[in-house]
Formats: structure tokens, sequence, C-alpha cells
């Protein structure tokens, strides 16, 4: 049962093969078995409670096409019925009085919720090791990290935890994860998704999104998910679609960027021949490639890594221990009992951010910092606007490896920072990217973990990009395989 795709779970419920209660079970017992780390919390007996929902809105004949499918949430999504901890020591015993509005739509839809999953700490990762609550495992192979900061979402779909997780993006979070665990996610376009619920890290960066075995299934979910949301003031106003309305399409003529900075000295040799070969793949079904520039990747870096601190440093600047989350438990005055409860409740990377954060923003470093860094924010967004008056959809690594060992790099920040080149400069432009399994490394070790190939499209191009990922998952088996 924990093979199937979302798509065949949901015709297995309507024809009542299965009941949501049952499918519920099955998955609860897997996640109870399983030594990830990659929930942080479940309740039983309230996954019961809303499979029975389900079970009876089927019966109704009211279901959706996700209805009694089950699905676990990144736990920066805030649930009124779970704790919401964003992988922090600060909220550690947080339970929000309202569900973000990604979890309520998908619960509208009838999605059974299974649980809440481990990431990197307010999101702020490329490994989830970052999490209070202890690193997850990769499912390949139980050495690697699972890539971040939505590693437990991965880790669940790839071991079979989970037919659907969500995830949340803001310099490659669903993409990368996606890659080292070898399964399909998607980042829509900036302000598809509503942001309300989500605990922020950058606002103008973050965003929400759906992790599943393929492209379809993906489709599936964003159709619940995407949506204006008064509450979120980014939110986009735009006419509902079908993201899976192109699914069937051909790719007869579809002109592939590949840009040159993608493969430069700094991608492994075995990552770029497993992306090499899904290109000709792509060719194989009627695309054609073009060498395409974007001549300012390598400064995605220090970009993103003034503008996120930047906006985190604000954006994290309500936890002060006296509205919510952690509070010290002696300390000597109000100025004490700030600093006492930021120190204990923070870890070391939201700590080194929130400290960047304010250096760029603080008076006489604005201009040559904050403001340099959003100039040239805008050049990155030009770059990809003359690319995609040459190509249709852009292609390359999702990242410069696969998946490392877990804490090899976990006291070099830097080395975490620089293998995020590929995925920083798309988020920084607002482009929707995916990230589809399209192999193995190479050598003992790296031979058990996947290579993710990225693809990046032009603003609302979703649909594309499905359409796009779903021909390829059809004449290749890389997205069914299975740890296991
Ligand atoms: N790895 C990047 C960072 O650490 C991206 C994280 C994310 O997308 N949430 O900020």
């Amino acid at each position: 049962m924990h093979t199937k795709t979302l798509a065949q779970l949901s015709a297995m419920l309507q024809s009542k093969q299965v009941s949501a209660t049952e499918l519920a079970q099955h998955f609860l017992d897997r996640i109870a078995a399983s030594d990830l780390n990659a929930f942080l919390h479940v309740d039983t007996a309230l996954t019961l409670q809303q499979a029975a929902a389900a079970d009876a809105r089927i019966a109704a004949g009211t279901a959706t096409a996700l209805t009694g499918i089950p699905i676990a949430h990144k736990d920066i999504f805030v649930t009124r019925n779970l704790r919401s901890t964003a992988g922090s020591h600060m909220l550690e015993n947080y339970v929000s009085p309202f569900d973000a509005t990604v979890v309520d739509k998908l619960a509208q839809a009838g999605m059974v919720t299974l649980g809440k999953l481990n990431c990197d700490e307010f999101a702020m990762g490329s490994s989830n090791e970052n999490s209070y609550f202890g690193p997850v495992r990769n499912p390949w192979d139980k050495s690697a990290v699972p890539g971040g900061s939505s590693g437990g979402s991965a880790a669940a779909i790839a071991a079979r935890l989970a037919p659907a997780v969500t995830g949340t993006d803001t310099g490659g979070s669903i993409r990368q994860p996606a890659s080292f665990c070898g399964i399909t996610g998607i980042k829509p376009t900036y302000g598809s998704v509503s942001r309300y619920g989500m605990i922020a890290f950058a606002s103008s960066l973050d965003q929400g999104g759906p992790m599943a075995q393929t492209a379809e299934d993906c489709g599936l979910l964003l159709n619940a998910m995407v949506g204006f949301d008064d509450k979120d003031s980014t939110s986009l106003e735009r006419q509902p679609e079908d993201f899976n309305r192109d699914l069937h399409q051909s790719l007869q003529g579809l002109r592939i960027g590949v840009p040159k900075e993608f493969f430069g000295a700094g991608l492994a040799p075995d990552v770029e021949l497993a992306v090499r070969a899904a290109l000709d793949q792509y060719v194989k079904l009627g695309a054609t490639l073009v060498d395409i520039s974007l001549p300012k990747t390598e400064l995605s870096i220090p970009v993103y890594y003034v503008i996120a601190p930047a906006e985190a440093s604000s954006n994290l600047s309500r936890f002060d221990g006296v509205r919510y989350g952690h509070r010290a438990a002696s300390y000597t005055d109000l100025d004490d009992m700030y600093r006492q409860s930021r120190t204990e409740g923070f870890g070391a990377e939201v700590k080194r951010r929130i400290l960047v954060g304010a250096y760029v923003l603080s008076h006489g470093y604005y201009d040559a910092y904050y403001l340099q860094a959003q100039k040239i924010r805008r050049l990155i967004a030009q770059d990809f606007a003359t690319a995609f008056e040459q190509c249709d959809v852009i292609m390359g690594p999702v990242a410069p490896t696969v998946a490392w060992d877990i804490g090899a790099q976990s006291d070099d920040p830097l080395a975490n920072y620089l293998a995020d080149i590929f995925t920083l400069s798309t988020s920084l432009a607002g482009l929707p990217g995916m990230s589809i399994p399209c192999g193995f490394g190479q050598g003992d070790k790296n031979a058990r973990r996947p290579v993710g190939l990225q693809l990046i499209g032009n603003y609302f191009a979703e649909a594309k990009l499905l359409n796009i990922a779903h021909q390829y998952q059809q004449v290749t088996d890389w997205h069914q395989r299975s740890p296991e």
C-alpha cells in the first residue's frame, strides 16, 4: 500500500478497495517502526479520527481526489492540534491557536494528517543537522544527511512513511532534500501558496510546496494548496487552475536551456553524469538542448546570505520570551531576560544569521550590503528573463554533490552555504523550480545516494514543469525506486 502513488491510492479509496482508516493505520505502523527521526509529533487518535471522517465523506459521495489520503506537514506549518516547533527549542512546547492556511486547505480537501516532520531550525540549513531535535537520517544510507531544511519531509516520502508531505523552500529546501532522497518536489512561483501560518524565515523568499513520489502527485497536491489568501499580504490573486492539465503533452520541440554556470568545476563528476544522462533522455523525448548563460549564478550565494539573514533577524525578533516561546528560568532584569531566553532558545546557526542580519541592516552597513544585495537580486531575475527568451525550461543539477555524511560539514557553515549554489537564484527571482530523481552517484558510498535533476520554469509555468517531469517519469523508473 505504501508504494502506491496518490493517484493510485485515490482510486483505491473511491472504489472502497481500502478505507481511509486502514490506510492511516498502515502508515502509522510504518512511522512507529522507523528509526530515521523524520517525525517529531504523531497523535494516533487524532489521525484515526480524521480518517473516520474521511471514510464518512467517501461513503456520502462528497469526496475530493485527496479525501482519505494521509499527509504529514513540515513542522514549520502551524497546527492547532499538534505542537509546532520549527525544529527549535524556542518553540518546543508551542501549540498554535490556528492552522496554517496550507494545513487548512489540505484538511478541507479531506486529507488525513499523520503528524509533523523534523526540519532544520526555522528552516535554516541544508542537511537537517540544525534541528534541536537531532538530525534526520537519509533512508537510502543512514549515515548520510537527507538534505535540508525539509529533511524530515523528504525522508518520509523516500522511506514510504507518508504518501504526501508539505515542505517549504526559501533557498532550495524543497528541491535539495528531494534530490538527496530521490523523490519529487516542486517550489511554486513565489506568492502562489499562502505563507499564513508558515513560521517565517525570510518572507520575500519563503514558499511552501508539495513533495511526493511523482510529478503527477505533486500536481494533485498543488491543486489543493495554491490560492489567494487575504491573510498573506504577498499572496497572488489568480484564476484557479488545474496544474495537471498538461501532463500528457508531447515534449516534441521543447527547448531546454542548459546554463554553463551549472556545469562548472564545483560539480561532482558523478552528479554531472546522472544529470547529462537525464538531458539525453529528454532529447530522445523530442527536446533540443540550448546552451544558455546565467552569469550571476555565483553571486546568488552572497546575495542570498545577506537578504535571508536580514529578513530572518527581523522575523525572529518576535521570539523574546514574552509573547510566546521559551523563557529563561532565571534572569536579573528585563534586558537579561531577553538575552537569556534567546541565548537558550536558539541554536548556533540561527544565532549566526540573526547577527549577520542585524549587521547588514545596521546604519552605515545597510547601503554597502543590504542595498547592494537587493540590486544584484534584480539582476539575477533579469538573467532568467533573458534566458527564457531562448528556452522553455532550464535544467541542471539541484546540488553539486550527492548527500554528504552526517557530521561531515556540521561545523562548517560556509561549506553548507556553497552547496546551495544551484537553488538560490531561482528563489531570489521568485521562479518555480522542481527536483525529480534521475539516478545515483558513483563509487562504493555514492552509488546508494540519489541525484536530482532540477527543472526551472518561468513565472506560473508550474503546469508546464509538471508535464515535463511527468513525461520523463513515464519512461524512467528512478522515482519508483525505494531504499527497501
Ligand atoms: N539552505 C538554505 C539556507 O540554509 C535554504 C534553506 C531553505 O530553503 N529554507 O538558508
